[in-house]
């Protein structure tokens, strides 16, 4: 049974909000480029056959001489395919890191309002999901100009030319602003515009934390990915947070990759260090363990354990209103239901193209773990597993 006939069958939807391309335009750009982020061709290391391989750098510093890419990485085809294999029936596709960061403010504006266009084209033109939806399989996250020095009203055309591309339903964006981070005043007009669209804005990380962190053993890229990536989006979403941006627009729509690094886990210190700090404890309306109740967490997480407990801090967000403490001290809301409730802001993802096979197999192991995790987290039923895996998507892109 083709995928289109299982959504006319009821079917309920796989949906991935994780998920990148180096669109056609950007990928030949890294071409040209002579320093990083760049592509180049060397001669293949896997064979003396007298080939070559293209490898992608996108870190001065980065491990390995960076990563081999090939057609999963720019080639729309490929990412259908990848989608068929898993059972995905629609994708909310993102530009990969370093996104325009490295660029200068005016090649920036051009170069993000071109590759909007071109996603919106790449989307739109993908193929339909037919039955009980009338859906494209394709659907995308555009790209501000955000590099040093950008002019706000740069940015803010930009995001007027999103909120008009009708198959662009967010943005992506990393951690560094226009140069001082996402707490920079500068940005409050770009928060302002972003809540008034409703356009969900993608926190994704590129640069992870001083490398002199690592170490001198050789390990790969293992320690700036399972490690760096989600301390850096740990600390943009914080000193968002601390900035007091959710208080001034609570209705932003924040997805955070990688189930929001470790912000789930330290939550309950940030509040704890606030409370002992006026300076930042004036500033804001609610406890720290509040705002995670604003926020929306990919399921990029490998594990069920750990799904489990971010829909759990998730879920007890609504208890931490305000700052007089605790609300229902006295009969704490049980473990399903925060679990349930925490669960309604959870997304299932894949980070594909990354993350490949290490040998051809039928299924990649990222995105197997990742199902597995969601079907196996206690306290959730069917429907939230369901609602994890597309419903939650459907909803907060305006798909259903
Ligand atoms: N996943 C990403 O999204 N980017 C990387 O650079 C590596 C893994
Ligand atoms: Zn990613």
């Amino acid at each position: 049974m083709s995928l289109n006939q299982l959504a006319t069958h009821g079917h309920r939807l796989f949906v991935d909000v994780h998920t990148h391309v180096y669109l056609p335009r950007y990928a030949s750009f890294l071409r040209s480029r002579t320093t990083a982020p760049r592509i180049f061709s060397r001669p293949n290391t896997d064979n003396a056959d007298g080939t070559s391989e293209e490898r992608l750098l996108i870190l001065d510093n980065e491990p390995s001489g960076g990563r081999p890419v090939g057609p999963q990485y720019w080639d729309r085809e490929e990412k259908l395919k990848f989608m068929d294999r898993h059972g995905i029936d629609v994708s909310i596709i993102s530009s990969a890191n370093p996104w325009l960061d490295f660029l200068p403010a005016s090649t920036a504006h051009t170069l993000a309002n071109e590759l909007n266009e071109d996603l919106e084209t790449y989307c739109s033109t993908s193929p339909t999901l037919t039955g009980l939806h009338n859906l494209k399989r394709l659907y995308g996250f555009g790209l501000l100009p955000l590099v040093p020095s950008a002019p706000i009203s740069s940015l803010l055309e930009t995001i007027d030319q999103i909120s008009k591309l009708p198959h662009l339903r967010g943005i992506i964006m990393g951690t560094k602003g226009i140069g001082k981070g996402l707490d920079d005043d500068a940005l409050e007009p770009v928060w302002e515009a972003l809540a008034k669209t409703g356009l969900v804005v993608f926190l994704h990380p590129h640069y992870g934390v001083d490398s002199n962190a690592w170490g001198e053993k050789e390990n790969g890229h293992v320690l700036p990915l399972a490690l760096g990536f989600p301390f850096e989006t740990t600390t943009a979403i914080t000193r968002l947070i601390l900035s007091g941006t959710f208080d001034r627009h609570p209705t932003l729509r924040i997805l955070l990759a990688h189930s929001g690094g470790t912000l789930p886990l330290l939550s309950s210190r940030l509040a704890s260090c606030i409370a002992h700090d006026p300076l930042v404890a004036s500033r804001l309306q609610h406890d720290a363990r509040h705002y995670l109740g604003n926020l929306y967490f990919d399921a990029v997480a490998y594990g069920a354990e750990e799904l489990g407990f971010v829909s759990d801090v998730i879920g007890r967000a609504g208890a931490y209103e305000g700052k007089a403490g605790r609300k229902d001290a006295d009969g704490k809301v049980g473990l399903d239901e925060r679990r349930r409730v925490g669960s309604e802001r959870m997304l299932f993802g894949t980070d594909h193209p990354f993350f490949p096979p290490l040998s051809e197999t039928e299924k990649w192991m990222s995105v197997v773990e990742n199902l597995d995790a969601i079907e196996s987290v206690d306290g959730w039923t069917e429907k939230e597993k369901d609602a994890v895996r597309g419903g939650n998507a459907l909803k907060l892109f305006g798909l259903s």
